[in-house]
């Protein structure tokens, strides 16, 4: 039974490398009949975000890939929220402590930095570790009765996990993971550090809180970015440290900037103009605003789509895929190990195509939306007619005004260079014409309009462009627009007629 997890700290908002992790999390879960799991780690009081939470929950849920449990949901393993689980990690770094793989540690900030300074002088790196601990202060390095006056005393202390034990007969000498993604992965025991498991302030870091929950919820798979994979061996020798079994690792490639190196930032977003959060996020402290992609104007299922493709491929050209789709052929198989470039040019090209394969109908109703805010009410038939003229030369529903204004009022500037260029001496005098010819039609339909019109055109041989030129000035207020005969339909016989007055008096 396959249960996933997506582990955010609600330190900010969620990135789009955040979402990335929660939706692939997602898909394996579909795919494999499996549970999707939301966790808040939010052990790191220092850096808690009292409203990220929340933004997190709106996030996934905009995105349309809700979690199975979590906070104040279907709460089997809960609570979800690591703050409420205190006791819980107390208790197992104690059982360390007394099965002699854990330590406690009584150094001061002063004294550890007295140590790193002094390594430095003699060209080394302080790394507190089998190499120092026993003369450093511990519980390895003092009495045990030491040890129990400086608790009693209530010393500040923390919890250091004993990762490397050279005097254990038959310890191994190097940890290994077989990563989903990556593939084999060793490390070796002795270079790494006697990690903090446990601080004084009564809470857990993030290594202790996130294994002790990951075996207590049943998770059998870990999937999660590429920047926690230096955590792997850590994580590996806690689960053998307690005697569990430890779930398998996939770790995902990074997300890289669409221009030069690295990888992508908040700061490429802002510098280039994209987005790079789901939902628009205030910043409490600094009343700064950054953009996201719902208010930006993207599809939910554009966007998911288009970060499904962050380092998954299915392995045929397919590029569209609806979630649904994306659950069933989604493999950790197919995810790459090399770092997925974003680009933003190719995030657009997906909103567009989501676009073409709306229904005019649903984009109707988001349009409606749009043009009550500018005290427009409309028929949901003319919005909808409206929308099937325009979708094809849009990105964006927020680009459909651009598009169509004037299917909704008089223009009142007209394009200079248009005007320059169309709008000649016997211009006026046609179009008076063209007002009498277009008054005498009973049945205002676009075919009917455009043969009456033609065929006055062409037996006084005036010349198409000398007519329509300026009449599509008139109606549109300038060069654009669908074909002008389905706008005169569109907006009526009084309307077009008022437009063409509008322009000759
Ligand atoms: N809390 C960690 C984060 O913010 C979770 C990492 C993991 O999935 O183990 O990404």
């Amino acid at each position: 039974n396959v249960r996933v997890r997506f582990a955010p700290s609600p330190t900010g908002p969620l990135h789009i490398g955040g979402v990335r992790t929660a939706l692939f999390n997602y898909l394996f879960a579909k795919k494999n009949n499996g549970t999707f799991i939301l966790r808040i780690e939010d052990t790191d009081q220092t850096r808690y975000v009292a409203n990220a939470e929340q933004y997190i929950i709106d996030a996934l849920n905009w995105c349309n890939i809700p979690f199975d449990e979590g906070p104040n949901k279907n709460e089997k393993f809960g609570p979800y929220r690591q703050s409420e689980r205190k006791e819980i990690y107390k208790k197992y770094a104690e059982e360390l402590i007394a099965k002699g793989k854990a330590y406690y540690a009584f150094d001061t900030a002063e004294e550890l930095d007295f140590h790193r300074e002094d390594h430095e002088k003699k060209g080394k790196t302080f790394i507190y570790n089998w190499h120092n601990r026993s003369k450093l202060t511990n519980s390895i390095s003092l009495s045990k009765e030491e040890v129990e006056q400086r608790i009693a005393n209530g010393e500040k202390y923390v919890v250091r996990f004993k990762m490397y034990k050279p005097e254990i007969e038959g310890e191994k000498e190097t940890i290994t993971s077989n990563d989903l993604i990556r593939g084999e992965v060793t490390f070796k025991r002795e270079i790494l550090d006697d990690k903090i498991l446990f601080k004084s302030d009564g809470m857990p870091t993030y290594h202790l809180a996130n294994i002790v929950d990951d075996h207590l919820m049943e998770i059998t798979h870990v999937i999660r970015g590429e920047e926690w994979l230096p955590s792997v061996p850590l994580h590996i020798a806690l689960y053998e440290a307690f005697g569990w079994k430890a779930p398998e690792f996939a770790h995902l490639p990074l997300i890289l900037k669409p221009i030069g190196k690295g990888k992508l930032s908040k700061r490429d977003g802002d510098k280039l103009g994209f987005p790079v959060f789901p939902l628009e996020y205030k910043n409490e402290e600094t009343n700064e605003i950054s953009r996201g992609y719902k208010e930006d104007g993207y599809f939910a299922d554009a966007f998911i789509n288009m970060l499904a493709l962050l380092g998954w491929n299915p392995g045929t050209e397919q590029e569209i895929f609806t979630l649904q789709q994306l659950s069933e052929v989604f493999t950790l198989e197919r995810v790459s190990k090399s770092g997925a470039k974003f680009s933003p040019d190719k995030t657009k090209w997906f909103n567009q195509q989501y676009m073409m394969q709306k229904s005019d109908d649903d984009l109707a109703d988001l349009y409606a939306d749009i043009l009550k805010e500018k005290g427009i009410i409309k028929d949901k038939s003319y919005i909808t007619k409206v929308v099937s003229q325009i979708k094809e030369r849009a990105t964006f529903v927020n680009d459909f005004w651009d598009l169509s204004d004037y299917f909704f009022q008089t223009p009142n500037v007209y394009d200079e260079k248009a005007v320059a260029k169309n709008w000649k001496q016997e211009t006026p005098e046609l179009m008076q014409t063209l007002i009498s010819i277009l008054e005498s039609i009973e049945d205002f339909n676009s075919l009917t309009i455009e043969t009456t019109v033609k065929e006055w055109i062409t037996n006084k041989e005036i010349g198409f462009g000398k007519v329509m030129q300026p009449f599509r000035l008139s109606l549109v207020g300038a060069m654009k627009g669908p074909h002008l005969f389905d706008i005169a339909e569109m907006i009526g016989k009084q309307e077009t007629i008022a437009r063409l007055e509008k322009t000759i008096k």
